[in-house]
């Protein structure tokens, strides 16, 4: 039996997880739930898992859940604010923790985790964006064991050499390249000049996948296979000359390893997160994740295309952030955080996002990123520029 903490339960990836983990109750526990201010859904997730501790952030709602809780006679400890998701991260008492909450928030968390040794079952891209070396550096220091979660790279992590540890340089080592694969999100057909006046609405509709809000503009604008191009330079030690994007409409190859004796593997499946949560949490076995067979007839065709830079320019900030190093993609993070909830609020356009993020990028001067004070320094600083852009 394996004591499970999942940090942002309430959302897409979160609620996904709890739907393998309802299947499996022989196998997994849950130790702790959290999120940021959804009472009434922690509240039913409290209601049906039962966990020992449920942590919200927000301290108002905390005390509305714990409230509801010992109406409903639930013995669910109540906690809130940063520190506690920290503690049900690093817990003795927790074998495996689900990291799904967005963003930046995600970060200390995570390293909590790893400084526990724990297996982290990582959805929370952004976190190794804004320290990737900080946070390799702690899972391999302290023993604990990164699995990804996010579909591409949990692909490429199936695709790799047996038996290899996600910790492994793999540059150089009979790998040509890693092709991370992309539907191109909802305007993957529309005209550079129609792209200005589309609506958050129209953004968040993904075509493939069912996720939350921010990795749906991400999708849309493509910075969401920028920040995996990330991901997948510290995860699996590719330069980024060797991680190349291809466009894929139809979201049933997840990802490619490209051998350099030609052989190039794929991982395939519906598009159903519940596939790579499944094979984290069971790793190195296999369990059910209720996820329907793919039916190869039914689907007919597979489509490829270029990656246009022009029509996705945050992919090509992401790619140059990557080259500069140091804390150049917290900034971008920081910025597209921000650029993107001022989307969402309809502070700002659609095409105004990589303005923004170019523009704290050319203004902000990065550094090496050896702490997690510079890269929390520089976080702060990205964000209060790409604010001046907006107001
Ligand atoms: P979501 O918005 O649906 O859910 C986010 C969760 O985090 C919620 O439980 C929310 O309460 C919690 N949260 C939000 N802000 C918080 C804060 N400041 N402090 C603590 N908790 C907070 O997001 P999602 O789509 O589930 O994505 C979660 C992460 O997984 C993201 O980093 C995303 O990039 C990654 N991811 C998602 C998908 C997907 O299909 N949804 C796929 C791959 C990777
Ligand atoms: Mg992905």
């Amino acid at each position: 039996m394996k004591a499970i903490t999942l940090l942002g339960s309430t959302g897409s990836i979160g609620t996904s997880a709890l739907s393998v983990l309802r299947q499996h109750p022989d196998k997994y526990n849950i130790y702790a739930l959290t999120a940021n201010r959804s009472v009434d859904i922690l509240f039913e997730q409290c209601q049906q898992f039962e966990p020992k501790i449920a942590v919200m952030l927000d301290e108002s709602s905390a005390e509305l859940l714990s409230l509801r809780v010992k109406t409903a006679g639930l013995l669910t400890e109540v906690l809130s604010g940063e520190q506690a998701l920290e503690e049900v991260a690093g817990n003795e008492a927790v074998d495996y923790v689900v990291a799904a909450i967005v963003g930046a928030a995600g970060l200390l968390p995570i390293l909590a985790a790893a400084k526990a040794g724990k297996r982290i079952l990582l959805a929370n891209k952004e976190a190794l964006v804004m320290s990737g070396r900080l946070l390799m550096r702690e899972i391999a220091t302290n023993g604990a064991t990164l699995l990804p979660v996010d579909s591409e790279h949990n692909a490429i992590w199936q695709c790799l050499p047996v038996g290899k540890s996600q910790q492994y340089q793999y540059e150089g080592k009979g790998i040509r390249r890693i092709i991370l694969t992309a539907s191109g999100g909802p305007f993957r057909d529309y005209e550079l000049q129609d792209l200005e006046n589309v609506t958050p609405e129209q953004a968040i509709a993904h075509p493939n996948w069912s996720m939350g809000e921010k990795i749906s503009v991400d999708s849309a604008t493509m910075m969401n296979k920028g920040l995996e191009v990330i991901e997948a330079h510290w995860l699996f030690g590719m330069s980024s000359k060797s991680i190349e994007v291809v466009l894929h409409r139809q979201s049933i190859i997840h990802s490619m390893v490209d051998y350099i004796d030609g052989s190039v593997l794929a991982q395939m499946g519906n598009p159903d997160m519940r596939t790579p949560i499944a094979n984290a949490l069971a790793w190195p076995n296999r369990i059910n994740s209720g996820v329907i067979p793919l039916d190869l007839v039914a689907l007919g065709r597979l489509d490829f295309a270029k990656a246009d830079h022009k029509h996705y320019p945050c992919l090509a900030l992401a790619y140059e952030a990557l080259e500069a190093g140091g804390t150049t993609t917290a900034i971008l993070n920081a910025a597209n955080e921000v650029a993107v909830d001022a989307f969402l609020n309809k502070r700002i356009k659609f095409t105004d996002i990589p303005i923004i993020i170019e523009q704290v990028l050319s203004e902000q001067t990065s550094c090496s990123g050896d702490s997690l004070e510079q890269v929390l320094a520089d976080d702060k600083e990205a964000r209060s520029l790409a604010n001046k852009y907006i107001i």
